[in-house]
């Protein structure tokens, strides 16, 4: 009989807290009961059936009391139609932690690049260990997208906003990537929608990064794009 493994079996957490961070953006803390992580990891969140289920990286530290999540709300969304109607108190099925995502090597420069939620890990690995050698770039579509900047500019820190009020924040990370040099001997990050890894994976690999200094975490497909 085969046996599984304790991140995959679904318990009970209460949410402690859920507030918005952007219009669409939401950070929900829940209960950790005593799930182990490291920095980088993710949790599945259990919806209705098992085609609602879904991961979110995990943005709290692992010393950190509760787990604390970072979601987009998607108005035709399976999970997150129901995320944003839960409130403190509601119970919600987790399970986890799981992946591969985490910090490879504290001690080599790190350059994380992030769209939207996927700034998520970023903030786990800021969290946990606050001397790393880290650059972080942003990429969201709106200003009020810049969620935890007052944490981010600790680092060095580069916003990219494609629809930004302010002119020199209006541009892609790829435009950012092509306009300034970053060490080729840092490790690369790289969190988000599929089409902003694949087209920043080219363009560092064109600069010469090796490709065994590139790390990703793709979340999703971007509808039309
Ligand atoms: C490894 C991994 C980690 C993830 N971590 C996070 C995380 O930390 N935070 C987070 O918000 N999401 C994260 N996601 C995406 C998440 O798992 C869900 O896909 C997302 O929340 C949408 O679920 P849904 O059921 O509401 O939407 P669905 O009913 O599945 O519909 C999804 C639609 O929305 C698009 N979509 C999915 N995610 C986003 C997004 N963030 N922004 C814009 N469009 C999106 C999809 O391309 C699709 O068209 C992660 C995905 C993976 C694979």
């Amino acid at each position: 009989m085969s046996v599984a493994p304790l991140s995959t079996i679904p318990f009970t957490s209460h949410v402690i807290e859920h507030r918005p961070v952007s219009s669409t953006a939401h950070e929900l803390t829940i209960e950790r009961n005593g799930m182990q992580f490291e920095p980088g990891m993710l949790l599945t969140i259990h919806g209705s059936d098992r085609t609602h289920d879904r991961e979110y990286s995990i943005c709290s530290a692992p010393h950190h009391e509760h787990l604390q999540i970072l979601y987009r709300y998607i108005s035709s969304g399976r999970l997150t139609t129901y995320l944003r109607g839960l409130h403190a108190g509601d119970e919600i099925m987790v399970s986890g932690a799981h992946g591969s995502f985490v910090v490879r090597d504290r001690n080599a420069p790190i350059v994380f690049i992030g769209t939207g939620t996927g700034i998520a890990p970023c903030l786990s690995y800021m969290r946990s260990f606050p001397d790393l050698d880290l650059t972080v770039i942003h990429g969201v579509r709106d200003d009020e997208d810049l969620f935890y900047a007052d944490e981010l500019e600790r680092y060095p820190y580069f916003p990219c906003v494609t629809q930004s009020s302010n002119p020199e924040l209006r541009r892609r990370v790829t435009d950012l990537l092509r306009s300034r040099q970053f060490a080729a001997d840092s490790h690369y990050y790289l969190c988000g929608a599929y089409e902003m890894i694949y087209d920043v994976m080219e363009l560092l690999i064109e600069r010469g990064v090796d490709r065994t200094a590139i790390f990703q975490e793709p979340y999703y497909y971007q509808d039309g794009a």
